[in-house]
Parts: C-alpha cells; structure tokens; sequence
C-alpha cells in the first residue's frame, strides 16, 4: 500500500447560489435545468480582471496560460483580460491568507463588484500551480467538483476524510469538507457521463478515503494534473466551436421556432430596422436562458439576459437598439421537454 498523505492544499468552494424555481415541476425536467442553469451560453466574451495590489506577472502567467489551454480546445467562449473593474465580469484576486475557489459559472454574475469570484491562495508558478488555475477556471465555466458527481458512486471512509482534511495544510472545518468532497451534487442528467478520476475537477485522495470503487480504496485517487479527455469532451459538448451557419437571422415581428435539444442552443441575429424599443421574448413551454449582445467589430457587447427556467414564464427583454446595428439572441434551452412547441419573436 502507498503510504502517499494528502500535502497538497485543495480548492475549498464557497457555497454555491441555490437554484430557484416553481413547486410542483417534474423530476426529469429539474434535471436538465441542474445539469445547464449554471452554464454560460455559448458565444459568452468572458473579460476577466486581475485585482489591483494583487500577485505579480508571475502569477498572471499562469493563469493567462491556463485560460488559453481552455480557449485552445476551440471552444465558443472567449477569454478578454480587462483592466477595468466595471467591465470585468471575473475578478482574481491572489491572496494567500485565503484558499484557492471560483464561483461556479453565471453565480459569478450575482456577486457584488466589491468582491473577487476567484482567489489563488498559494504560488502558482509550478506545475500544481498551473493545475489549480485550470482547476478553477473549471469551475468558472461552470463545472463543478468531479468526486461530488452524483454518478460518481464513491463512498467515503468519511472519518478517514475528515482526519485528513481537518489536518494540516488545508485544516478544513467538518462544514468545509463536507460541501467540498462528501456532499453529492444533484443528479446530473446531461454529463450522465461515467466518474472520471483523471478530471481536472477531481482532487488526490491517499489510499483508505475511498472505501469503493475498487481500485481507489487502496490505490487512491491520483489524477494526471492536467484537462482529461473527458474533460474536454464535456467543456466542447456545453461550448462547441462557433459556426457562421449557425446563426438565423431574425426578422422584426416574424418568430422562429426553437429546436434546440434540451442544454443546446438555437442562436439569432436581428438587425433594428429604426431606433427604438424592442421587446424580445420567447413563448412556449421551454426552459430557456436569453442573452443579447451587440455585435462589435472585435468582441460583442452584452447588453441584457433573461432566464425563465423553472417557472411557467417566458425569457423577455426590452431594449432600446439603434437602426441599422446587428444584435445576436442567444437562447439556451435548458428544457425542451414540453409538448407544445416553443419560438422567440422580436417585436
Ligand atoms: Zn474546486
């Protein structure tokens, strides 16, 4: 038996922000919305911002690096380093007197711009350094811890976990180990994907904090370091390169249907015959989450966004838009369940 001991110091997430909907909705639907709703939509500019009096170049290195191994992939988000705080939507902050966490995806558009959505607590430049900046960029997209994955089936030799934890370097509280390893997530039905140990959301575990499966009870759990396969099967499924083809064009007054599977996306461009209020909003009975954007010659502008999921309503926004300008609709439909079909319209 290897007699490896956790001496590494592990992400310790804030709480997550509750998903609210309405009482009564079906298991199935629920689901699909846990498994998207944290999820940006495809196409998102993410600007992201280095606190002021924060880290060094260094430290930036690392992190601008592991944002561009993420983009490489040829995902549809993009990744802007702004130096401006009211543009910023990811704010890092590096100080070492707190952990290493991020906001798990759009939770970070709730929290208040006095405050960072993620925090380095330790030096990054090395190579568990570039692993932590992966790690929580993981959860900036949206992903969450992989040994909390429902489908994982791990169970825990909890008294062994909490030993090991509560112990020196990360010398977590019980509450703190039991909302970053031994709680499970909800069900997950789009990412029903197998556990993989190998992810960069998955922490290293000594041989005898895992009872099962076999054989991480007395091998441990001890991940490459680096994004898996099954990692960037996930992030290309939820971000998948964008196509011109892609996007329909939107009349005024004229609706489209929306054919997205559930967690897919059906994207639009309207261009504003005058000067004016628009209203758009979608109708039916899917799930859905609208962002309009500008389009800009070199980034787009996002400019508002509606979630309607889990409640009998309908994404809609109003906005004034200038004649002659191009706005992309993005809509993720989370649940496509329904039995009447669903479309947007501008008017
Ligand atoms: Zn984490």
């Amino acid at each position: 038996m290897s007699t490896k001991t956790t001496q590494k110091k592990y992400c310790n997430q804030p709480p997550a922000v509750n998903t609210k909907h309405e009482e009564g909705i079906t298991e199935n639907r629920l689901g699909f919305i846990l498994s998207v709703n944290k999820k940006w939509v495809n196409g998102t500019t993410i600007k992201y911002l280095f606190i002021k009096g924060e880290g060094n170049k260094t430290q930036y290195d690392v992190v601008r690096k592991a944002f561009k191994q993420w983009k490489d992939l040829g995902i549809g988000l993009s990744f802007i380093e702004v130096t401006d705080i009211d543009e910023a939507m990811v704010r890092i902050g590096f100080d070492h007197k707190d952990g290493s966490w991020s906001y798990v995806g759009r939770d970070i558009l709730t929290i208040s711009k006095a405050d960072r959505t993620m925090n380095f607590g330790w030096d990054l430049n090395n190579a568990y350094g570039l692993t932590t900046a992966l790690h929580e960029i993981g959860h900036t997209l949206g992903f969450q811890h992989e040994h909390q994955n429902f489908n994982a089936g791990i169970v825990w030799n909890t008294e062994a976990v909490y030993k090991s934890f509560s112990a020196p370097p990360n010398n977590w509280s019980k509450a703190q180990i039991d909302s970053n390893i031994i709680s499970k997530l909800p069900p997950n039905q789009m990412q029903a994907s197998k556990w993989d140990a190998e992810s960069i959301m998955e922490y290293e575990f000594e041989p005898g904090l895992v009872r099962s499966p076999k054989p991480y009870d007395t091998a441990g759990i001890y991940p490459g370091g680096s994004l898996s396969p099954q990692d960037i099967g996930a992030v290309r499924s939820f971000y998948p390169p964008l196509k011109k083809n892609d996007t329909q064009t939107l009349a005024y007054m004229q609706s489209a249907v929306l054919t997205a599977k559930s967690g897919k996306q059906n994207d639009f461009v309207f261009k504003a015959p005058s000067t004016r209020k628009y209203t758009i909003q979608t109708f039916g009975d899917a799930d859905t989450l609208m962002v309009v954007s500008e389009k800009g010659a070199k980034e787009n502008h996002y400019l508002s966004g509606d979630d309607d999921s889990g409640f009998s309503k309908n994404t809609k926004v109003t906005l004034p838009l200038v004649k002659g300008r191009e706005y992309l609709i993005n809509v993720r439909v989370m649940y496509n369940g329904a039995r009447s079909g669903s479309g947007i319209v501008v008017s």
